[in-house]
């Protein structure tokens, strides 16, 4: 899987207007350094066939958004249209014509001792991917728990929530495994680190829902979509371990990992079977508007073509 957090990228856009990287900085008192205060979206954008740039499901990343900083408490005032157009702003002097992009919204708390006075700023991150499908993975069941509804929502997308994932990375590395998966309280599938679960059992595809620990996944309702478009039986379930030990395919589902196959699952191999292979591929068809579909809504942003855009001075 990527890892585009390696990259530094010139600008980011930070406190209203773009700026140099080095020039956003948080000072030591404020929340997000003191308590780790933040919430954020991954989103995605592809250059499409007709040469402008698409972000996928823009609107639901920002109504998730939202409801995270509802549920900490964060002010967030940006409107919808404001967010696209700080994300235009962005892509514009960054964007590589020949890559797609990973783009990070992070609403950090600055301002507002326990939440007394709070304030916070919005700052977006740009990454370039390499164009094409994910590559399929090696994963494993972490000892590693995701935590309960009442220690820490998994519905929240916070950087708390990803402490654990820390864990379970350091974990996955020392047994051979490119990404881990994690188990709820009650030792059934909750999700990945960074995506949903999905397996197939006699050609029936089916992820744990999350009330079991998963974060409320954009991808997955496309992949659902999709399912159902193809007449692939779909359902959201408890999935318990060793299910999981014996599914037909297992997938990862997420903004940036698309849906990627996992080959095997602590040293078994899994099955590639046509199920998850089709949807993989509808999938991305669908997200790079190759072969669109009406469950995934593609945003263009309206600064970028691939022939016209600003470069990066
Ligand atoms: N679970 C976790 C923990 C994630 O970080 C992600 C990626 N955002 C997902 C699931 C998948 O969510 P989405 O499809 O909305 O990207």
């Amino acid at each position: 899987m990527a890892t585009p957090t390696l990259q530094r990228p010139r600008y980011v856009y930070y406190g209203g207007r773009v700026c140099l990287w080095e020039d956003a900085v948080f000072h030591i008192s404020h929340e997000a350094v003191l308590r780790g205060l933040n919430v954020f979206e991954g989103l995605k954008g592809y250059w499409q066939p007709d040469g402008s740039f698409g972000i996928v499901a823009l609107r639901r990343h920002f109504d998730r958004l939202r409801r995270s900083a509802r549920l900490m408490y964060m002010p967030f005032d940006t409107s919808f249209e404001e967010f696209a157009a700080a994300i235009d702003a962005l892509l514009t002097v960054q964007c590589d014509r020949q890559r797609d992009a990973w783009i990070r919204a992070t609403l950090y708390g600055e301002e507002g001792h326990w939440g007394v006075g709070s304030t916070s700023n919005l700052v977006l991150t740009a990454y370039s991917t390499a164009p094409g499908r994910p590559a399929p993975v090696r994963a494993g069941v972490s000892t590693w728990q995701r935590a309960a509804d009442l220690a820490l929502p998994s519905r929240i997308k916070t950087s708390s929530n990803y402490q654990v994932a820390r864990f379970a990375k350091f974990e996955g590395r020392a047994r051979d495994c490119d990404d881990m998966i994690l188990l709820n309280q009650w030792g059934r599938v909750a999700e990945g680190i960074g995506a949903c679960v999905l397996i197939v059992r006699d050609g029936r595809v089916s992820t744990p829902p999350a009330w079991e620990g998963a974060l409320e996944s954009i991808t997955l309702d496309v992949v659902e979509g999709l399912c159902r478009a193809a007449g692939i039986d779909f359902a959201r379930r408890p999935v318990e371990r060793s299910e999981l030990c014996i599914a037909d395919e297992i997938g990862l589902v997420g903004t940036l990992c698309e849906v990627t196959q996992v080959v095997a699952l602590d040293g078994r191999e899994v099955g590639q079977g046509p199920v998850l292979g089709s949807l993989a591929e509808s999938y991305h068809l669908a997200a790079t508007g190759v072969e669109p579909f009406a469950g995934l809504d593609i945003a263009r942003m309206p600064g970028l073509t691939q022939g016209g855009n600003r470069p990066a001075t």
